[in-house]
């Protein structure tokens, strides 16, 4: 990293805008952008030449969104698009073909397992959940139609911390990418590059926003794989037909990944993210590690007091010296472990339900990574799609609340816990 992440987090991929001089990025609300001459659009529709076409490919605040992602992550090229769930569908899609397969944990946010499970089918691709811990088991679970491995560096919402080198390098020996969904942790908290990672991808919806306004995602790209390394990858390695037999990799280097995802991802899945959208995160990004500070101390006052109160059975969070990934998360997130957490309330599925419509401060919603606290039962909501052992591995049993800490002042956060405790337990 050439600079500090305080100051990429709100000059990198930005420079004053050519046209105008504008000092903050313009918001490029345009759908298409003009030619210089009949050659230049050749050019640039033959991919040599790297510039504006239409705005489902490539658009100025967006392209500045992914350069900054790409120098927060360490990575070499960066993707944006409509959601955190487009990101993984589009992190996978150079990847796989029918009848392939990937190895994910078993501790993912439930959406995730819900897409891994159920519509990865309608491409033919399939998802097999393990246990990561269990480094055996990864190992003898790939097999020669595996195409990636897939975990959450802190996993939502259980609060389960991932070895990401070991991963990466069960991946390598398996000449396969290590996809890591960095939601989480954020990469003010955690860079899984500088871990191994060949792909980052985020849900920008949450902390990268940070304040609840936009849906987005992203794919960060390591640069670091070598797709042509073996026959696994055609769509990054083989003769491109759509592009005159262009071979993505032997053209674009440490950047086919990214070229890739905007010529075919987004010109044919279309999952684009929009100007306005990409404006909002970039705002927010300008404060991530700031906020990301301020809700792990947060998250650490609220932590210690649930867990030493008598109505709370355990607290997930691994900044807990009790949490059995508290070591682990002092190697992966030395920063903190993020501010997402489950709490067991003592009296189970009806306590839980009385707490959340007791508190006040708090809000009851399917977010998380909001300034704001939030507060949600996974198995009554994100989590009901799961069969009851699949929500018990994710983190998500019935006696289970998730937390999501904001940057509040933590007094009046622990007040509103108190007195909704009181009337859920009473
Ligand atoms: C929210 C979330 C997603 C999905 O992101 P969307 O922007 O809601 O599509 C994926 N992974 C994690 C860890 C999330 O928290």
């Amino acid at each position: 990293m050439t600079q500090g992440f305080d100051t990429l987090q709100i000059h990198a991929g930005a420079e004053p805008d050519p046209a105008t001089g504008a000092r903050q990025v313009p918001i490029y609300q345009t759908t298409a952008y003009a030619f210089r001459d009949a050659d230049h659009a050749a050019a640039l529709f033959n991919l040599q030449e790297v510039g504006y076409i239409y705005s489902r490919l490539t658009n100025p605040t967006v392209a500045a969104l992914q350069n900054r992602m790409a120098a927060l992550e360490g990575g070499a090229g960066a993707v944006c698009c409509s959601s955190g769930h487009a990101a993984q569908i589009m992190a996978l899609f150079p990847l796989m073909a029918p009848g392939m397969n990937i190895v994910a944990s078993n501790r993912l946010y439930g959406g995730t397992i819900t897409q891994f499970s159920q519509t990865f089918k309608r491409f033919g691709w399939s998802c097999t959940f393990v246990d990561l811990d269990d480094e055996a088991a990864v190992k003898a679970t790939i097999d020669e139609n595996t195409r990636a491995i897939f975990c959450e560096t802190i996993a939502n919402p259980g609060g389960y911390v991932t070895d990401v080198p070991a991963m990466a390098k069960i991946a390598d020996a398996a000449g396969i990418p290590l996809i890591v969904d960095n939601t989480s942790a954020t990469p003010a908290l955690a860079r899984p590059i500088d871990m191994g990672a060949t792909l980052v991808v985020h849900s920008m919806t949450k902390y990268l926003t940070g304040n609840g306004t936009v849906t987005g995602g992203c794919v960060v790209d390591s640069g670091k794989f070598d797709w042509s390394a073996s026959d696994k990858f055609p769509s990054l390695s083989a003769p491109e037909p759509a592009y005159h037999g262009l071979k993505f990799h032997e053209t674009f280097g440490e950047l086919a990944f990214t070229f890739h995802s905007i010529a075919i991802g987004l010109r044919d899945l279309g999952m684009t993210l929009n100007p306005q959208a990409a404006h909002y995160t970039l705002m927010g990004i300008e404060t991530l590690s700031l906020r990301m500070a301020k809700h792990v101390e947060n998250a650490r006052a609220v932590a210690q007091w649930l867990e030493a109160d008598p109505r709370i059975d355990a607290v997930t969070w691994p900044g807990l010296e009790s949490s059995p990934y508290y070591k682990r998360g002092q190697q992966i997130v030395p920063k903190g472990a993020g501010a997402l957490f489950t709490v067991s309330v003592k009296g189970g599925y009806d306590a839980c339900v009385k707490l959340v419509d007791s508190l006040k401060l708090f809000s009851h919603v399917a977010n998380l990574g909001d300034t704001r606290s939030l507060i949600i039962h996974s198995a009554s909501t994100t989590h009901r799609q799961l069969t009851e052992d699949q929500q018990r591995a994710a983190g998500a049993a019935p006696e289970v609340v998730r937390l999501s800490i904001g940057t509040e002042d933590p007094a009046d956060l622990i007040a509103d816990l108190d007195q909704a405790l009181t009337a859920a337990t009473a």
